[in-house]
């Protein structure tokens, strides 16, 4: 693959623009980045399908390149919060994920390997970082997280961490260590699923 021709790929976004639009004109204009970097795509691999594009991803997850359905999935509510980062990385991940498993030889190629660096890096001028900062807090219902003394996944809603916070003891049912908070999870992770 050789992009040297395209650099730079997406232009950036206006983060005011973005921030006033409302949710339809907010999903019309994802599709149209979606688009574009579809477009920027197929100067390099010019039978590259369009992919479907829905809205109904849920939980921690940006965003997600499903290719037994054909598309690319995002989720609405981390969108809201962290709209951005879905126009500035989000797009051009999923994005980067579907042409290289439409390439030759890349449904052998790692997730997150070399190729889809390259793409993310030479075609998108993006980093290529795997995991994103973002908002989840309206995403994650229980967005505190406490630790013990094992390894014990402790998660704490907003309410359950303010009863903490004013004194309420939590102890590990296993190792029954009392549960100290220890950070926010406020780092999402963007998924792609195999064939
Ligand atoms: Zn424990
Ligand atoms: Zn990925």
């Amino acid at each position: 693959m050789s992009f040297s021709a395209l650099i730079p790929a997406l232009p950036t976004s206006d983060a005011a623009e973005l921030e006033a639009l409302d949710e339809t004109a907010l999903r019309n204009c994802l599709m149209a980045r979606v688009e574009a970097a579809w477009r920027l795509a197929r100067e390099v691999h010019p039978e590259l399908p369009r992919p479907h594009v829905w809205f109904d991803l849920r939980g921690r997850s940006a965003g997600q390149a499903h290719y037994g359905r054909g598309g690319l999935r995002f989720n609405t509510v981390l969108l809201a919060d962290n709209r951005r980062v879905f126009f500035d990385e989000i797009v051009a991940h999923e994005m980067a994920h579907w042409l290289v498993f439409h390439l030759k030889e890349g449904r052998r190629a790692r997730p997150h390997g070399r190729e889809w660096q390259r793409v993310m890096r030479d075609l998108f001028g993006v980093a290529p970082n795997v995991t994103h900062r973002l908002d989840v807090s309206q995403a994650s219902p229980q967005p505190y997280l406490y630790r013990c003394h094992c390894d014990t996944r402790h998660a704490f809603t907003s309410r359950r961490h303010a009863m903490a916070r004013r004194g309420s003891r939590y102890a590990c049912r296993r190792c029954g260590a009392p549960l100290v908070f220890d950070r926010r999870a406020d780092a999402a992770e963007t998924a792609s699923a195999p064939g």
